[in-house]
C-alpha cells in the first residue's frame, strides 16, 4: 500500500468492488482525512464494516482504490469538481 496520507493528491484509479460504480475513477483531489469508522457504498447500500479510509472531496475511499500524485512543480492547483463524462 502507498503511504497516502492527508493533503497528499491523489487519484481514484478503481471502482467501487461491491457494485462496480465507477464514475469516480479519474477524479483527482487531496485528501481532506483519514478516518476510521463504519462505510457503506451510497450506490448499492453494501456495508463494508468498519475500516480505515480517506475522505476526499467528501467521499471516503479505501486505500486501494487510490494512487498517489507527485506533486506537481508547475501546477500549485487542479480544478477537479467536474466529473469525467462516462460513456456507457
Ligand atoms: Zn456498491
Amino acid at each position: 500500500m502507498e503511504n497516502i496520507k492527508v493533503g497528499d493528491l491523489v487519484m481514484v484509479i478503481k471502482p467501487i468492488p461491491c457494485c462496480g460504480y465507477d464514475k469516480r475513477i479519474g477524479m483527482i483531489s487531496t485528501v481532506e482525512q483519514i478516518v476510521e469508522r463504519g462505510m457503506y457504498c451510497t450506490i448499492c447500500g453494501h456495508n463494508f464494516g468498519t475500516s480505515t479510509h480517506t475522505i476526499v472531496n467528501g467521499i471516503g475511499f479505501s486505500f486501494d482504490r487510490l494512487k498517489k500524485i507527485p506533486p506537481l512543480e508547475e501546477q500549485d492547483k487542479i480544478e477537479t469538481k467536474e466529473e469525467l463524462p462516462c460513456k456507457v
